[in-house]
C-alpha cells in the first residue's frame, strides 16, 4: 500500500515546491513592483547623499493622467529631521512615499534629495538611500536569519544579531526552537503583525539608509507591543531623515513638522502644539482620537 501512496506523496511535494516558488515570486514582485516605463536617464549619475534633505516642489501626480491625485504638493525635510504625514484614508499619504522611491514619475513639479532631481539619478542609488518599513511586511519562506538579512546577503552573523537587537526581536528569536534557523513564512512559523514589523525594522537597520520611510500600520497593536516598536523605530530614525505616514497621532507629537493632507493637497502644516492651537483639521483629528482612546483603550485612525 505504501508503494501506492509514494507517487501521490511526491506529487504533493512537487505541488508544494511550485506553490512555494509562486509565493516567493509574488513577494518579489510586490517588493520590486516598478512599472516598466520608469527608466534611468541615459548616463544618469548616482545620487550623492550628503545630508539627505528631501524637497517636494509643487508636485502634481496621478496614477492615471485622467485622475489627478496630488495637487501642487510642496514640503521640505531638512537633513536628519522627522516629517509626519497625516490625513484621512485616500488623501495621498502613501503616494508621497511611492513617488520618493520613484515607483512612479510625476507629471509636474520636482522632487529632490540634496538638491538632485530624483528623476535624473540612477534608481539603484536612489533606492539604496531609502529604507522603508511598510505597513505589511512580506516574509519569505525561509529562515528568520534569511528574512532579516534579505537585501544584505553579505551581512555577518554579528551584524544580523545587532540588527535583531536594535529591533527588539533578538530575545524572541533565541526563544524559538531553532533560533535564527527557524523557518518562518507561509510554510513555517507564522509571525504576528508586531513580530513581522520588527523583522522589517531589523532589515532596515542592516540596510542602514540615509532616508527612512515608516508606513505605520492602520490596525492598532496592543499598547505594550506598540510602545516597544515605537522605541525600536525611534532608535532607527535617529540621525536619519525620516518620513512617517502616521495613523495614530500620539506617535508623532515629537515630529519636527506635520503635514495634514486632504484630497491630495496639504491643508495644514506645523508642529503638534502649533497645529493643536490652530484649532483646524489636525486639532479635530486629535480630539476624535483622544475620544476614541478614552472609549476603547486603543488609538485608531
Ligand atoms: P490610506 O491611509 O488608506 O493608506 P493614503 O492617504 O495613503 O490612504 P494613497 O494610497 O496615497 O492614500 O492613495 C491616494 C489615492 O490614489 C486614492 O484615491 C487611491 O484610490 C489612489 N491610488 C492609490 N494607489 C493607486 C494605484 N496603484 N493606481 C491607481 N490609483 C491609486
Amino acid at each position: 500500500l505504501m508503494q501506492l501512496f509514494r507517487p501521490l506523496d511526491l506529487l504533493g511535494m512537487v505541488y508544494r515546491e511550485i506553490r512555494q516558488g509562486l509565493i516567493d515570486m509574488e513577494a518579489m514582485f510586490r517588493l520590486i513592483d516598478t512599472p516598466p516605463e520608469i527608466a534611468d536617464a541615459p548616463g544618469a549619475p548616482d545620487l550623492q547623499v550628503t545630508g539627505a534633505a528631501i524637497r517636494f516642489d509643487a508636485v502634481d501626480f496621478g496614477y492615471d493622467p485622467r485622475r489627478q491625485i496630488l495637487h501642487g504638493v510642496s514640503f521640505h525635510v531638512p537633513p536628519g529631521a522627522k516629517l509626519a504625514v497625516v490625513g484621512h484614508s485616500g488623501a495621498g499619504k502613501s503616494t508621497l512615499s511611492r513617488i520618493l522611491y520613484r515607483f512612479y514619475d510625476i507629471q509636474g513639479g520636482r522632487v529632490t534629495i540634496d538638491g538632485q532631481d530624483i528623476a535624473g539619478v540612477t534608481q539603484s542609488s536612489l533606492r539604496r538611500a531609502i529604507g522603508i518599513v511598510p505597513q505589511d511586511t512580506v516574509l519569505f519562506n525561509d529562515t528568520i536569519r534569511y528574512n532579516i538579512a534579505y537585501g544584505r546577503p553579505d551581512a555577518s552573523e554579528a551584524e544580523i544579531v545587532a540588527a535583531a537587537r536594535g529591533a527588539a526581536i533578538h530575545d524572541f528569536i533565541l526563544g524559538l526552537p531553532d533560533g535564527y534557523d527557524t523557518q518562518v513564512g507561509e510554510r513555517g512559523l507564522k509571525l504576528s503583525g508586531g513580530e513581522k514589523q520588527r523583522v522589517a525594522i531589523a532589515r532596515t537597520i542592516l540596510k542602514n539608509p540615509a532616508i527612512l520611510i515608516l508606513d505605520e500600520a492602520t490596525s492598532a497593536l496592543d499598547s505594550a507591543t506598540e510602545a516597544s516598536i515605537q522605541e525600536a523605530l525611534g532608535g532607527v530614525s535617529a540621525g536619519r531623515t525620516t518620513i512617517v505616514i502616521a495613523h495614530r497621532l500620539s506617535t508623532i507629537t515629537d515630529a519636527d513638522e506635520i503635514i495634514v493632507m486632504d484630497a491630495g493637497r496639504i491643508i495644514e502644516c506645523g508642529r503638534h502644539e502649533v497645529l493643536l492651537a490652530r484649532g483646524g483639521a489636525y486639532a479635530d483629528m486629535w480630539a476624535l482620537q483622544q475620544a476614541e482612546e478614552a472609549e476603547n483603550g486603543t488609538l485608531v485612525a
